[in-house]
């Protein structure tokens, strides 16, 4: 996740005006399909008719309203993430992208352990700001940063390296329940299970961040699920508004009873709530969840009967190549295919929830004609 506008210049030969479906259209008139370039915040598609109509309905009645005002369309974002919350994690708090929502799970497991420090994993992103920087992984993003909150990082998947970095000063695990940006990594069988036993035993929280891995993107509504563990505090983001800024900490009652103060200005506005709820109320009426899932399984055997070395889980889907930049940039160029890398030889596949098979054959074609598969 590189700078896309401003300093730090990684844009994109491409400019996008439009989008429909799995389709971006570009300024040229050339169509591409999106396997990538919405970064997993499309799980409906590009511009879905019922969170666009929300929207303009929404923003034509109210645009904004301090948060201390009840309006309709956040309190029913508060229900609805509630009721789809794993277990007993249903108390939500909203902010605007997936660093906040990471930086109030930081604060809040702080204020209700009393302990400073954090567990995150190897390869982990969890986003940019201070606090959220301070458990993401990448050395070229901390460095220039630091010092900042002090993190232990345990390679990821191992759970006895896991188990022996967490004691009492620990005020939260963090971990994705499968890595996005880091590489499309699965954890053993276990794992996550694993991390809910150090945490419990340290009495530290355990915070899942699901802002790529939620919403369906692994083939349940939550990764977390898959697994059988409920962490204390899950975050979600991304896909949550159908790309407009809105993100979560989904918290159980022993994390939010003891949260510290905390707030935004901008959290809950009503376009973007309303945006929210068109996107989860489809969402579920569709159950993207299990087309992802099943789906995701078509997409990993046609390239793993392609040759290629695959993983993931549903729709978040790793591929290995020989370099992630030459094949990201013939794919776009020859082949009209929009993907993202994760890491130097890995590519990452994050198509909207809605991708069809026909879609996927599309893919591994394009795939199978542009990349060098590593010896
Ligand atoms: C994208 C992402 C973030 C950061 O979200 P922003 O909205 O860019 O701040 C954090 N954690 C994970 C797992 C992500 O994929």
């Amino acid at each position: 996740m590189s700078g896309v506008s401003g300093f730090v210049s990684s844009e994109k030969p491409i400019e996008v005006v439009g989008g429909e479906g799995v389709h971006l259209t570009a300024a040229d008139g050339t169509e591409y399909l999106d396997v990538g370039a919405s970064y997993a915040c499309a799980p409906l598609g590009h511009c879905p008719p019922d969170v666009v109509e929300a929207v303009v309905e929404q923003a034509r009645e109210l645009l904004y309203v301090q948060g201390s005002y009840p309006v309709g369309a956040r309190a029913a974002v508060h229900e609805r993430l509630a009721a789809l919350a794993p277990g007993d994690v249903d108390r939500v708090w909203l902010a605007n992208s997936g660093a906040e929502a990471v930086e109030a799970a930081l604060k809040f497991a702080r204020s209700a352990t009393g302990g400073t420090k954090f567990v995150a994993a190897q390869r982990a992103f969890h986003g940019r700001t201070m606090g959220a920087l301070s458990v993401t992984w990448k050395p070229t993003y901390r460095e220039p940063f630091e010092p900042l909150p002090e993190t232990e990082f345990v390679p990821y998947g191992d759970a006895d390296a896991l188990a022996d970095a967490v004691d009492e000063d620990v005020a939260a695990v963090v971990l994705e329940p499968v890595q996005g940006e880091g590489g499309a990594n699965v954890p053993p069988e276990g794992y996550l299970r694993a991390a809910r036993d150090a945490a419990d035993a340290a009495g530290a929280a355990l915070v899942l961040d699901e802002i790529q891995t939620g919403l369906g993107r692994t083939g349940t509504l939550w990764a977390c699920e898959r697994a059988g563990v409920v962490p204390d505090v899950l975050t979600t983001a991304k896909g949550l508004a159908s790309g407009l800024p809105m993100s979560a900490a989904l918290c159980a009652d022993w994390i939010a009873d003891a949260a510290g103060p905390h707030g935004s200005t901008f959290s809950g506005n009503p376009v973007v709530a309303a945006a929210a709820n068109a996107t989860l109320e489809t969402l579920v009426a569709e159950d993207l969840p299990a087309r992802a899932a099943e789906t995701g399984a078509y997409l990993r055997s046609e390239l793993t009967d392609a040759g290629f070395s695959v993983r993931g889980a549903g729709l978040l889907v790793g591929v290995e190549v020989d370099s992630a930049t030459r094949t990201l940039r013939r794919l776009a160029l020859d082949h009209q295919v929009l993907a993202l890398p994760a890491g130097r030889r890995v590519l990452r596949l994050l198509p909207p929830l809605t991708v069809e098979k026909r879609h996927v054959d599309e893919v591994v074609a394009a795939l199978s004609a542009v990349a060098e598969v590593p010896a």
